[in-house]
């Protein structure tokens, strides 16, 4: 199968660069539903690149294919909570980038849709699961969690793969596995705020 260089950017453009080796194969095309990835996108100011259910539509790969061709040094980083999955997003405009676990060792990387221009959204193939459906926005009856147990599968798979290659998750870890830039956490006050009912 043929894989793809598929341009990403902020919302300003300043921070851009592209998803390698982009393929249906390659990754996990997956709406996430949860409560989280709302709350990030009110406290980013990005709502209205949810659907209309409230759904993060990410692309599933790892921080190893994903280079910048400008901007890296805007790099900013949100987590909800002390704990809470690395939120990256573009310090210029607000923009999510990638969610991603704080560890390198898991090195998996979702690449927010929202940010790869719709002409070039065929080379991800299509959805291959829906995470977190009881959380979604006035959903349809029919609109059902599906695909989440494989998708897991094949993403450790490829987290393994990519540890076993010693990807260090440059730019966004450090040789040391260091979360590269310190995150802005969010006070509890500012998560409640923007957390959806
Ligand atoms: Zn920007
Ligand atoms: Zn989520």
């Amino acid at each position: 199968m043929t894989r793809a260089k598929v341009p990403f950017s902020c919302d300003c453009g300043q921070v851009h660069g592209t998803i390698n080796e982009v393929a249906p194969n390659r990754g996990n095309l997956v709406t996430c539903y949860c409560k989280s990835c709302q709350t990030a996108a009110n406290i980013l100011g990005y709502t209205e690149t949810l659907d209309k259910y409230g759904g993060t539509e990410v692309f599933q790969t790892v921080p190893s294919k994903i280079t910048f061709l400008s901007g890296d040094d805007k790099l900013a980083c949100l987590r909800l909570s002390p704990k809470g999955l690395l939120r990256w997003y573009a310090s210029c405009c607000d923009a999510p980038l990638f969610s991603m676990p704080n560890a390198n060792w898991y090195a998996i990387a979702g690449v927010n849709m929202a940010r790869v221009d719709a002409a070039n959204k065929d080379a991800f193939g299509k959805p291959v699961s829906f995470h977190a459906t009881k959380s979604a926005q006035n959903p349809p009856i029919d609109l059902k969690d599906f695909g989440v147990k494989r998708a897991f599968v094949r993403l450790t798979w490829r987290a393994l793969k990519a540890a076993l290659r010693r990807d260090s998750g440059k730019p966004f870890f450090t040789e040391t596995g260091e979360i590269a830039v310190a995150p802005r956490v969010v006070t509890l006050e500012e998560r409640r705020a923007a957390t959806p009912d």
